[in-house]
């Protein structure tokens, strides 16, 4: 099972990512992950990235896909893998395509799991956190039983810097514009499986893994 994982920030991608790869007895790719591995082991590749990064510049998507494909390229890829974090661009997903092709495989499924911007808001900003024991609870959803106070250790509930409002909605808004044209690119190769991410995180994955079952 060969797929690709989309959805934006505070979809519950990483739950689900870990629900599949358990599943489906395929590694987890994180493109993040194999770049810190690549930098940590002082590859060649690792270390051009780390000049771009040194520098404070976008690593090129020519040098994303090396990196990449690299990894793909290893046994535990074999009988499939989840790439997540890749590609994030249409560049990048044609790069994609025409390195499985040399490869003689193809992707599978691309998951896209899909939440209307106003619900992730709504769910980050409600968001606190204890001080003591990093429990998470949401003032509306999943509220403690006394005000600003963790229910487990009585330690003072704080909400994060990049909770508020303004940073959520932008973080949401530039994901979304960016992967539009490549939710549009899957979906007209057949490819997207649109998954609705608001519904409990097993009622998720049970729609995921029906669809890839079939
Ligand atoms: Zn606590």
């Amino acid at each position: 099972m060969r797929l690709v994982l989309l959805g934006p920030p505070g979809a519950g991608k990483g739950t689900q990512a870990s629900n599949i790869v358990e599943k489906y007895g395929i590694p987890h790719i994180s493109t993040g992950d194999i770049f810190r591995a690549n930098i940590k082991e002082g590859t060649a590749l690792g270390q051009e990235a780390k000049s771009y990064m040194d520098k404070g510049l976008l690593v090129p998507d020519a040098l994303v896909v090396s990196i990449v494909k690299d990894r793909l390229l290893k046994d535990d890829c074999k009988q499939g893998f989840l790439l997540d974090g890749f590609p994030r661009t249409v560049n990048q997903a044609e790069a994609l395509d025409s390195e499985l092709e040399k490869m003689g495989i193809n992707l599978d499924r691309v998951i896209n799991i899909d939440a209307d911007a106003d619900i992730l808001i709504e769910r980050a900003v409600g968001r606190r956190i204890c001080k003591e024991c990093g429990a998470t609870y949401h003032i509306k959803f999943n509220p403690p039983k006394v005000e600003g106070i963790c229910d487990k250790d009585n330690g003072v509930l704080y909400q994060r810097d990049d909770d508020v409002e303004e940073t959520v909605s932008t973080r949401i808004r530039v994901y979304m514009e960016q992967t539009q044209p490549l939710i549009e690119y899957y979906n007209q190769r057949g490819l997207l499986l649109n998954v609705d991410g608001t519904q409990a995180i097993d009622a998720v994955f049970t729609v995921i893994s029906e669809e890839l079952d079939k």
